[in-house]
C-alpha cells in the first residue's frame, strides 16, 4: 500500500483529532489540553517521547529498523485570541480563541504522520523527530524548543526539517507550494515612545509638544522605507497603531506608536532596525524631544534551502500530480518562527491551500480572519506529506 492509501486510511482518525483540537483552543506556551490530545494520539507507538519544559512541547522520536541519518517534522500548536465566527459544527467552544491559523490541522497531520511511519518502523533507515510545537503565534516556541534540545533528540542533528502550513485562502484546495530561498519575511515588532513636557493646548510654546514630532515620524518612515533600501531587497514598514493624548486642549507629555517591519534578508533586517532608530531619535532631537525605540521581538527571515524546496516540490509533484506542486515567484510579507530550525537545519516550508471546496481562493477569509475555514479535504494528504518528505530524504541519503 503506498503513503496515500495509508493516509486515506486514517484520515478519519486524523479529521477527529483536527476537531477536538479545534473546539478546544488554547493561546501560546501553555497548551496542556492539546499536549493531552497530542500524547493520547501517539499512545502505543513506538516512540521516544518527550515534554518541554517551559512549554507545553511534545517531541517524539522515531528509531528506524536500518541506520541513517535524522529527518525532522514539525507542527505547530497554538491558537489565536480571536472569537470564531465561522459557524462549523465543530467550531470553537471557547469564546476569544480560535484556531484561525490552521494548526489544529498542523498537528493533526503530523500526529498521523508519526502513526504511518511509526507501522514502517523497521524499513526506515534512519531517524525522524516529530516536533510539536506550541507558540508561533508571536512567542518564538520553536527557539524555546531548540533551546531546550529538539535539534539533538535523536543524538544527532537533523539533515533536513520540514513544516507544513494550511492556509484557508490565496492556495487554490490542495496546493501545495513553496520556493526556494527566502519564503517568508524577518518581522520585527517596533515600539516607539516621543518624550515630552505636557501642558495647556492654547499655550504650546510653554510645553514641549510631543504630538507633532510623532506624526513627522510616522510620515517620515514611509519615505524611508523609498529612499533608504533597494527594490529588489523591500521592506515593508506599518506603523499599526498611534496613542497621544485624551481631550483637544492639553498637550500630552508623550506620544506612542507601533510599527511592524517586515524584510527579506539578514542584512536589511539589520539595517531597517538601525534606520528607524536614527530617523526617529534624530526628528526628536529635531524638535528638542528625545524618542526611545525597543525592539519587542521578531522572528528572522524563513529561508528554504533551495535543493530541498525542490526536493519537497519534486514529492508533491510525484504524489499528488504537478498541477498541485507550485514554485512561488515571491515570498510572502507573513513570518515564521521556523525560520529559527531553517537557520540550523537545511529544510522547507511548505504551504498547503486549504480553502473549502467551492470559495475562490483570492477572495476567501484568510488565515487569522474570524470566518476563516480550513477544509478537512487537505488531512489526509498533508499527512502523507508529512511521511513521504521523510521516508524519501532519508531513503536519499543511506546506501542501497
Ligand atoms: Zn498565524
Ligand atoms: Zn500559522
Amino acid at each position: 500500500m503506498t503513503i496515500r492509501d495509508e493516509a486515506d486510511k486514517i484520515a478519519g482518525d486524523v479529521t477527529e483529532l483536527r476537531h477536538a483540537i479545534h473546539q478546544e483552543p488554547e493561546l501560546g506556551y501553555d497548551l496542556p489540553a492539546t499536549q493531552r490530545k497530542v500524547l493520547a494520539a501517539l499512545d502505543g507507538l513506538p516512540l521516544e517521547i518527550t515534554r518541554g519544559r517551559q512549554l507545553t512541547s511534545v517531541t517524539a522520536v522515531l528509531r528506524g529498523g536500518r541506520p541513517g541519518p535524522t529527518v525532522l517534522l514539525r507542527g505547530d500548536m497554538d491558537a489565536l485570541p480571536v472569537t470564531e465566527a465561522t459557524g462549523l459544527p465543530w467550531a470553537s467552544r471557547i469564546p476569544g480563541r480560535m484556531h484561525a491559523c490552521g494548526h489544529d490541522l498542523h498537528t493533526a497531520m503530523l500526529a498521523g504522520a508519526a502513526r504511518l511511519l511509526s507501522a514502517r518502523q523497521q524499513d526506515i533507515p534512519g531517524n525522524v523527530i516529530f516536533m510539536f510545537q506550541p507558540a508561533e503565534e508571536g512567542g518564538g516556541g520553536a527557539k524555546i524548543m531548540i533551546d531546550e534540545g529538539v535539534l539533538g533528540a535523536a543524538g544527532e542533528p537533523p539533515v533536513a526539517a520540514y513544516a507544513l502550513h494550511v492556509f484557508s485562502g490565496t492556495l487554490g484546495t490542495g496546493v501545495f507550494a513553496t520556493r526556494p530561498g527566502p519564503g517568508l519575511a524577518a518581522m520585527d515588532a517596533i515600539d516607539v515612545t516621543v518624550r515630552g513636557r505636557g501642558g495647556h493646548g492654547s499655550a504650546p510654546h510653554q510645553a514641549m509638544d510631543p504630538l507633532p514630532a510623532a506624526c513627522e515620524m510616522v510620515i517620515a518612515l514611509h519615505s524611508m522605507v523609498t529612499r533608504r533600501f533597494d527594490v529588489f531587497d523591500p521592506v515593508v514598514v506599518t506603523v499599526g497603531s498611534f496613542h497621544a493624548g485624551t481631550v483637544r486642549n492639553v498637550i500630552p507629555d508623550d506620544a506612542t506608536f507601533h510599527v511592524t517591519a517586515r524584510s527579506f534578508s539578514p542584512q536589511a533586517r539589520q539595517r531597517l532596525g538601525a534606520e528607524i532608530t536614527r530617523l526617529v531619535q534624530n526628528i526628536a532631537a529635531a524638535h528638542g524631544l528625545t524618542a526611545e525605540v525597543t525592539n519587542a521581538g521578531g522572528y528572522p527571515v524563513t529561508v528554504n534551502a533551495p535543493d530541498q524546496a525542490a526536493f519537497a516540490t519534486a514529492t508533491a509533484s510525484e504524489l499528488f500530480g504537478a498541477d498541485r506542486a507550485i514554485t512561488l515567484a515571491q515570498p510572502l510579507t507573513g513570518s515564521e518562527d521556523f525560520s529559527y530550525v531553517l537557520e540550523e537545519v537545511p529544510g522547507a516550508f511548505v504551504m498547503l491551500g486549504a480553502c473549502l471546496p467551492g470559495t475562490d481562493p483570492e477572495t476567501a477569509p484568510s488565515n487569522h480572519s474570524a470566518t476563516a475555514s480550513f477544509t478537512d479535504d487537505v488531512l489526509a494528504d498533508g499527512t502523507a506529506l508529512y511521511a513521504e518528505l521523510a521516508l524519501r530524504r532519508l531513503a536519499a541519503a543511506s546506501p542501497q
